[in-house]
């Protein structure tokens, strides 16, 4: 005689992975979204790419902290990677290898940097995200490259992060160009250099060419040095740029003054 096997009652452990919400719901969800997004990005949030007569439209750091403030989410640093291009002349870690602990920075060039950010929604709901950076990327010039190189990837790392969060999957403004979707600045960023350009006066004009050129971009004539800026400058260049022409020099935000400038523009 045989008995039927009845499947162990463990809790929960055969059951169907189902939705937390309906249809309409989750509908519902995305086209707030969608309205909020609409409602409170401003045009300088957002930057555009052509290329070969392809367009595409990011939302851009600004965007993605302001669509964060709005959902009450927080974001948290999970961990630090620098990585250095170690020199025996200026290594800290060579020269005191006593002193250091691995995790100081021991003075030489970073050539790589990865930020794990934690997303943390008021519901206690938390998504982790990785940002890549490296002197490796196809077409980059960096030019304070341990700021440029850090500040790039955690950038990256905290989009990613909001924009799992609140179910967007959107790829950042500052990722696009990692991808080899698009390359160059965006169309926003050419206005506002061209914009600021026209309103130096000569003496700051002569002093940014000159800048660019010390830090590795060329060009026989302005116009081709700008477009070899336009193709190898990121975000970070072009804030710098900007301020060179502007005459801002010290302790300056690059947000604060590409928003001024694109706003000007
Ligand atoms: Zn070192």
């Amino acid at each position: 005689m045989t008995t039927e096997l009845a499947p162990r009652p463990i809790e929960g452990e055969y059951r169907i992975v189902r939705p937390l919400v309906s249809k309409e719901a989750a509908l519902a969800a995305w086209q707030e979204y969608q309205d909020l997004t609409r409602a409170i990005l401003r045009a300088t949030d957002f930057q555009t790419f052509r290329e070969g007569g392809r367009e595409g439209r990011f939302v851009k750091k600004s965007g993605w902290r302001r669509l964060a403030t709005h959902y009450g989410i927080s974001l948290e640093m999970a961990d630090e990677r620098l990585g250095h291009e170690h020199d025996p002349r200026i290594c800290a870690r060579v020269r005191f290898p006593e002193q250091m602990r691995e995790d100081r920075d021991c003075g030489c060039p970073v050539v790589f940097a990865r930020y794990v950010v934690k997303a943390i929604a008021p519901n206690g709901r938390g998504v982790t995200a990785i940002g890549l950076c490296s002197t490796g990327e196809k077409n980059r010039r960096f030019v304070r490259q341990d700021h440029d190189i850090a500040t790039t990837a955690y950038t990256r790392a905290a989009n990613r992060a909001i924009s799992d969060m609140i179910g967007a999957g959107e790829i950042s403004a500052e990722e696009v160009r990692a991808t080899g979707e698009f390359d160059g600045i965006s169309l926003e960023e050419r206005a506002a250099i061209k914009e600021t350009w026209a309103r130096a006066p000569q003496e700051r004009r002569t002093a940014a060419t000159t800048w660019l050129r010390a830090n590795g971009f060329s060009g026989e004539t302005t116009s081709a040095l700008f477009s070899d800026f336009a193709r190898r400058a990121g975000d970070v260049q072009v804030a710098d740029l900007i301020g060179q022409l502007a005459g801002v020099t010290a302790d300056f935000d690059p947000d604060a003054i590409l928003e001024e400038a694109e706003a000007t523009a």
